[in-house]
């Protein structure tokens, strides 16, 4: 878990910015179009356009698993936590989507996902979505040197089970950089003041993936998608954050 951490310089860093940069401009690319009766389809190819045009690369798509990943986003609806491949599928009235995406650009990675509701949504999956946004600046907000995961961990943990909802304890955040999943792992649950102390240059994925009825999740016969076991609600959101001397940054902004 604390092996294969890679500590960024200054210029690396910038790198890192850039990379983050272009992923966060394909999601709001994404966002733009998101209505009743787009295919995710549609929205994959959009967030592709946007990538492959800046000479970069989607990094999600021919990454090794049961089978490469077919697309450039997961996109994942209702129940589906993560993992959702794209295709004829049309987002509905009252959905909420989850949409990941990862962007290679000169060498380095930008990891960022967000959760939206397709029209009008329900005041309970508005709720979910929320929390599960706000639980994410919860964790980035421990982001600093010589605070642990634990600490991180903890925050987001805090912030979901006081308002009822539950955490994936199988999925987690990772450290990011030339590849996609870099140490250390940040897991959305912990005990403040322990794990991996935090060092200035360490650049981490934190992403809360909150569910409603059960933290008990199984993979679909497609073999990525991933969705909680009772099929009730589940949101994520996602951030890169590079830890520095000073305040946390968030790397996958637009
Ligand atoms: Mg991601
Ligand atoms: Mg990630």
């Amino acid at each position: 878990m604390e092996r294969n951490i890679v500590i960024k310089d200054k210029k690396e860093l910038d790198l890192m910015r850039a990379a983050g940069r272009l992923n966060a401009r394909a999601l709001a690319a994404v966002r733009e179009i998101i209505r009743p009766g787009v295919t995710t389809a549609d929205l994959d190819a959009v967030a592709e356009e946007v990538i492959t045009k800046n000479g970069a690369v989607p990094i999600f798509k021919g990454y090794p698993g049961p089978y490469p990943y077919p697309g450039t986003l997961t996109i994942s609806i209702n129940e589906e936590l993560v993992h959702g491949i794209p295709g004829k599928r049309k987002l509905k009235e009252g959905d909420i989507v989850s949409i990941d995406c990862g962007t290679k650009l000169d060498g380095f990675v930008g990891d960022s996902a967000f959760t939206i509701g397709v029209g009008e949504i329900s005041t309970d999956a508005q709720k979910l979505l929320d929390t599960t946004e706000q639980s994410l600046y919860e964790g980035i907000s421990k982001m600093w040197a010589g605070n642990r995961v634990g600490d991180v961990a903890s925050a987001i943990q805090q912030y979901v089970e006081q308002r009822g909802y539950l955490l994936t304890r199988v999925y987690t955040g990772h450290g990011v950089g030339r590849k996609m999943h870099e140490g250390p792992q940040v897991p959305n649950y912990g005990t403040p003041g322990r794990g991996l102390v935090l060092r200035p240059g360490m650049t981490i994925a934190i992403e809360p993936m909150v569910l409603v009825g059960t933290d008990k999740t199984r993979v679909l016969p497609d073999k990525w998608t991933v969705v909680s076991a009772d099929g009730s609600l589940t949101a994520h959101y996602e951030h890169t954050i590079a830890v520095t001397e000073g305040e946390p940054i968030i790397l996958t902004l637009a």
